[in-house]
């Protein structure tokens, strides 16, 4: 990750640049060339077939894989925050832990965080009134919600979440996208891969379509969801 550029197309700070991203795994080229700008307060969603390549794509803007090619900036905004923050498609967690003890763990391995951060976290995630209950008792969507707390733990200027409503019912799917539609409102930039295209529809503003190695298609939710083949589209998941 380096430094870069703060204005964006329309003039708005930008959360995250990618420039060419490629990676491959052995012979196999996944992504070839990869280009994408997330302003803040924008929800940038990746859509496509299993195996295109989301996955990868997110762990490379998250810095967690090297990629075979490519640059990554998150320039640092005006707030000074520059942490990228990362949920898992299955984050692990001490099923002993409660909700709370989670994100206290987690904040002391982040520089600058204290516990004052892990109320805060708690009540924006929506789980205030389960801090006190083991992980292990939650409910599927709450331990998704607990997953993308300990991600916007560290006040990231960049959310990358990989299928975050994965096994959830559309309820709580709308839930967790709601509170990912706060942080962005509040000036985070997030890239969601998701196949939950109604939530995609009604959160994000910028859809991206990914299939062999690239963006095929990219648009506003309601033109281009409307345009694309969706049924087979969903299928493919
Ligand atoms: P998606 O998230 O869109 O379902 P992935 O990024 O998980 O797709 O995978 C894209 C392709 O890369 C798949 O063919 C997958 O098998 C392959 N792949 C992903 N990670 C690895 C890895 N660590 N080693 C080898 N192949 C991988
Ligand atoms: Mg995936």
């Amino acid at each position: 990750m380096s430094d870069g550029a703060s204005e964006g197309p329309s003039g708005d700070a930008v959360a995250l640049r990618a420039d060419g991203i490629e990676q491959a795994f052995g012979d196999v080229e996944v992504l070839s060339g990869v280009d994408l700008t997330v302003e803040r307060g924008e929800v940038a969603a990746v859509v496509g077939p299993n195996g295109s390549g989301k996955s990868t794509l997110l762990r490379v803007l998250a810095g967690l894989d090297g990629a075979a090619g490519g640059d990554v900036a998150v320039p640092s905004g005006a707030g000074g925050a520059r942490r990228v923050g990362f949920l898992p498609q299955q984050p692990a967690f001490r099923e002993g832990f409660t909700a709370r003890d989670t994100l206290e763990f987690y904040a002391s391995l982040l520089p600058g965080v204290g516990s004052n951060a892990v109320a805060a976290t708690l009540g924006r995630v929506g789980l205030a009134d389960v801090g006190d209950r083991a992980v292990g008792s939650l409910s599927g969507g709450m331990t998704r919600l607990l997953g993308l707390g300990q991600a916007v733990l560290g006040d990231p200027a960049v959310l990358l979440l990989d299928e975050p409503g994965s096994g959830l019912d559309p309820a709580m799917v709308e839930r967790l996208f709601a509170v990912v539609g706060d942080l962005a409102a509040e000036g985070t930039g997030v890239v969601v891969a998701s196949h939950e295209l109604p939530a995609v529809e009604a959160h994000a503003d910028t859809v991206y379509v990914l299939d062999d190695g690239g963006f095929v298609a990219s648009g506003a939710p309601a033109t281009l969801l409307d345009e694309t083949d969706t049924a087979s589209l969903s299928e493919a998941f």
